[in-house]
């Protein structure tokens, strides 16, 4: 089963793109990942890349698409594959349907992570982590059992990251929020579309994945 997992940063896509990975037998692949593995190798493409990146220009989608490619065709794809946060934008859609087309492949689910911005602001501007172990807490949902020491290890300091003030998140959201905005009503076009209730647990959002990618493959069997 192809996937493809949209949502916002602190959505939860990427947990869940890793544990549904887990549980199909299938890999997650962050295009961040497989760039910085084709640059490592000195492939190609992967020098291609790194063009770009040195002359500090984005890597255009043509190029990322086809590190995508690089990765898909390897032996562990062929059952399927989830596409974790890509693509972010229309062009990127097309261009990735155009090289799975050219595989005979095709996208079979789209995954829209959906939570409402109050709670991903809090999500990602409430976090913090502790300084000797890296526990991370948040202080609206999750804060250590006893004020100030670490439920883990003890230690009593942490630190939290500076781009993460509402500020900054906020604009991120918004970031987000317009590249894939046309990218959603594509795929919703396509009746391909899903929207996953992440304010949920992430257990029961879990479940949730279970259930229509079992649905799904009992279908095409
Ligand atoms: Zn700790």
């Amino acid at each position: 089963m192809n996937i493809i997992f949209l949502g916002a940063p602190g959505s939860g896509k990427g947990t869940q793109a890793a544990m549904l990975a887990g549980e199909l037998n299938i890999p997650a692949i962050s295009t961040g990942e497989v760039l910085r593995k084709e640059v490592e190798q000195q492939s190609e493409i992967g020098k291609l890349a790194k063009s770009y990146m040195n002359s500090g220009q984005l890597v255009p989608d043509e190029v990322v698409v086809g590190i995508i490619k690089n990765r898909i065709i390897e032996a562990d794809c062929q059952k399927g594959f989830i596409l974790d946060g890509f693509p972010r934008n229309m062009n990127q859609a097309i261009v990735l349907d155009e090289m799975l087309f050219s595989l005979n492949k095709k996208i079979e689910i789209v995954f829209n992570f959906e939570v409402g911005e109050d709670v991903l602001i809090k999500r990602i501007s409430g976090r913090f982590s502790c300084k000797g172990c890296g526990t991370v807490y948040n202080r609206y949902f999750k804060i250590p059992t006893k004020e100030g020491i670490c439920d883990n290890c003890g230690f009593d300091h942490f630190e939290s990251r500076s781009d993460d003030n509402e500020a900054t998140v906020k604009n991120r959201l918004e970031v987000y929020h317009k590249s894939t905005f046309e990218l959603i009503g594509y795929y919703e076009k396509k009746n391909l579309l899903l929207s996953v209730d992440a304010v949920k647990s992430a257990p029961l959002v879990f479940k949730d994945l279970i259930e229509v990618t079992s649905k799904l493959s009992s279908q095409n069997n």
